[in-house]
C-alpha cells in the first residue's frame, strides 16, 4: 500500500480585506509562521534537542546590547553596563556580555558565586538587594567589589566586617524616591524624601570606614516612562552635590539601575508592546540630559552605570513547543494544549506572549485559549488569542521569553528542557542539558524506615 496524504477538508471562507489598524479588541493578530531562527528550522532544533527547547541568539544579544551602549556612549562620556544576573544567568549568556564589556550586577550570594566562577574581577561586580549575609559580605569586601547598602542592619553589619578584616569596603546606598511613578518601589534602600538617604550617607562618612564611591537606584520594572528616569537621575545627581559640599567628597558613579521595559507585550495592554515601549534612545536621552542638567559639579563627571537587564535579552530567546491536543471548551471555544507550561515560561502571567505557528497554515482563524501541558487550572498562556487551525504534533514558537523565565522556571510536574545557544555562524550549542529524574533524585533522601512497602 503505499501512503498518500489526502488533504485534509478546509470549509471555505471569504476574507475581508483590511489594512493592520487596531480596531475596539487591540491590535489585530497577524500571523506568519515562523519555521526558522537564525537560520536552523525548527522542527529540525526539535529533532535533534527535544520539545520544549529554548532556543538563544548570540547574534540578537550582541546586537541589542550594542545599540543600547552607542544609545548612552553617543550621549555622555564615561558608560558602564552590568549585567543583571537574575534576569538571565546561563553561563553561556553572562559571558557574552562579559565579552561585549559588562560587569556584573548580582543580588544574592549565590549569583555573586557564579560571576566569580564565570572570570569577572572582584572590583566589577555590583552586589546588591538585600540578602546578604556574613560570609557573602566578607567575600566582597575582600574581593573589592561594590556593596550597594539597603539598609540599616547592613550598614552596621559591613562597619563591623570591615573594623575586623581592617579593609575599607567599596559601597554605595540603593536610593528609593518618587519619580512619578506609582506605586512607587520603596521597600529596597533608603528613602530620598524623607531623609532616610541623607541619614545613610552621614553615618557611612562620619564613621569613615567605608568607600562611598557610588549612588545607586532602581525605579521599578518594565517602565514605560523615560521621564521617570530623569527625576530619578536629578535626584541622585542633587544627593551626590549635598555630600560634595558637606564633606568635600566626590561620588565616582551613578548607578541607574535596570528596568526599562522590553518590546513584550503586558496583559491587558491594548496596544503591543513593540508600539508602546520607548527605545534605548529615548531613556538615555531622559538620563543623561537630566544628569547633565543636574546641579552636580564634580571635578570628574561620574560614571553612569546601567544595569538594564529585560530590555536587553528579552526578544533573543524563544520557547519552541508542540501541540499536545485541541479540543472545545464547554462554551465551544477552541483550545489548544502545548506541552510548554507556566513552569518554564513563568512570564505568561503578566505577558501576552507572541506565539505564531512553525509551519504553514489555513486562512481560517479562531478564538483560541492556549494552555500548557499541566495538570493545573493556572497553567494558561493565552486566555484568548486569534490562532490558525492547528494539528497535533505541529510545532509553535513562543516569543521573547529571554528575561526571567530560565531564572524563574521551576522544576514542576514536569522537567526542565534543554536550553540552545545559536551563535554568529548560526551554529547550535547546547548551553544547558534537560533535567532528568537522576538529577532530581540525587538531592532526595528517604530515611531506612521509609524504604520499603508491601
Ligand atoms: C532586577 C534588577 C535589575 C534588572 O532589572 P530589569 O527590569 O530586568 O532591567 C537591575 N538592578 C537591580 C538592583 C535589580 O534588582
Amino acid at each position: 500500500m503505499t501512503m498518500t496524504s489526502k488533504k485534509t477538508y478546509e470549509r471555505p471562507v471569504i476574507k475581508k480585506l483590511e489594512n493592520n489598524m487596531p480596531n475596539k479588541f487591540g491590535t489585530r493578530t497577524i500571523f506568519e509562521p515562523i519555521s526558522h531562527l537564525e537560520g536552523q528550522a525548527v522542527n529540525d532544533l526539535i529533532a535533534k534537542y527535544g520539545s520544549p527547547l529554548f532556543v538563544i541568539s548570540e547574534r540578537k544579544i550582541r546586537k541589542n546590547f550594542r545599540k543600547a551602549r552607542q544609545a548612552f556612549e553617543t550621549r555622555y562620556p564615561r558608560v558602564q553596563f552590568a549585567w543583571s544576573y537574575k534576569t538571565n544567568y546561563l553561563d553561556a549568556v553572562c559571558n557574552i556580555y562579559h565579552q561585549e564589556g559588562s560587569w556584573a550586577e548580582v543580588v544574592s550570594g549565590f549569583e555573586y558565586d557564579k560571576a566569580i566562577r564565570n572570570g569577572v574581577q572582584g572590583n566589577k561586580i555590583i552586589f546588591n538587594g538585600p540578602d546578604k549575609s556574613e560570609t557573602d559580605l566578607r567575600k566582597a569586601i575582600t574581593n573589592h567589589s561594590l556593596i550597594h547598602i539597603d539598609h540599616l542592619d547592613e550598614l552596621y553589619m559591613l562597619q563591623d566586617i570591615a573594623r575586623n578584616l581592617n579593609i575599607r569596603p567599596k559601597v554605595a546606598i540603593r536610593v528609593n524616591m518618587d519619580t512619578g511613578v506609582y506605586p512607587t518601589w520603596d521597600r529596597f534602600g533608603f528613602n530620598y524624601e524623607n531623609g532616610q538617604a541623607w541619614d545613610a550617607l552621614n553615618k557611612i562618612l562620619f564613621s569613615g570606614m567605608m568607600d562611598l564611591v557610588g549612588l545607586h537606584t532602581h525605579i521599578g520594572t518594565f517602565m514605560l516612562s523615560p521621564s521617570a528616569y530623569a527625576v530619578a537621575a536629578s535626584k541622585l545627581a542633587h544627593l551626590a552635590q549635598s555630600v560634595l559640599t558637606k564633606y568635600n567628597h566626590e561620588i565616582k558613579y551613578i548607578d541607574m539601575g535596570g528596568g526599562f521595559a522590553s518590546q513584550n507585550t503586558l496583559k491587558g495592554s491594548y496596544l503591543p508592546g513593540s508600539d508602546i515601549s520607548p527605545s534605548f534612545d529615548d531613556f538615555a536621552e531622559a538620563i543623561t540630559t537630566a544628569l547633565m542638567n543636574s546641579d552636580y559639579r564634580p571635578k570628574n563627571p561620574p560614571l553612569l552605570i546601567l544595569e538594564t537587564g529585560r530590555a536587553l535579552i528579552d526578544d533573543a530567546a524563544w520557547l519552541v513547543s508542540t501541540v499536545l491536543a485541541n479540543k472545545r471548551l464547554s462554551d465551544g471555544r477552541r483550545s489548544t494544549i502545548l506541552n510548554a507550561g507556566v513552569n518554564i515560561l513563568f512570564t505568561a502571567f503578566w505577558y501576552d506572549h507572541k506565539i505564531t505557528p512553525a509551519q504553514p497554515f489555513t486562512s481560517y482563524t479562531e478564538d483560541t485559549a492556549i494552555y500548557g501541558p499541566l495538570c493545573m487550572n493556572i497553567d494558561v498562556l493565552r486566555e484568548s488569542v486569534t490562532m490558525p487551525l492547528l494539528n497535533k504534533d505541529d510545532h509553535m514558537v513562543i516569543h521573547h521569553v529571554g528575561a526571567y523565565n530560565m531564572t524563574q522556571w521551576m522544576q514542576f510536574i514536569t522537567l526542565r528542557p534543554k536550553v540552545v545557544l545559536i551563535d554568529e555562524q548560526n551554529k547550535v550549542h547546547v548551553i544547558r542539558n534537560n533535567e532528568s529524574i537522576d538529577n532530581i533524585r540525587s538531592l532526595e533522601h528517604v530515611p531506612d524506615h521509609l524504604l520499603n512497602f508491601e
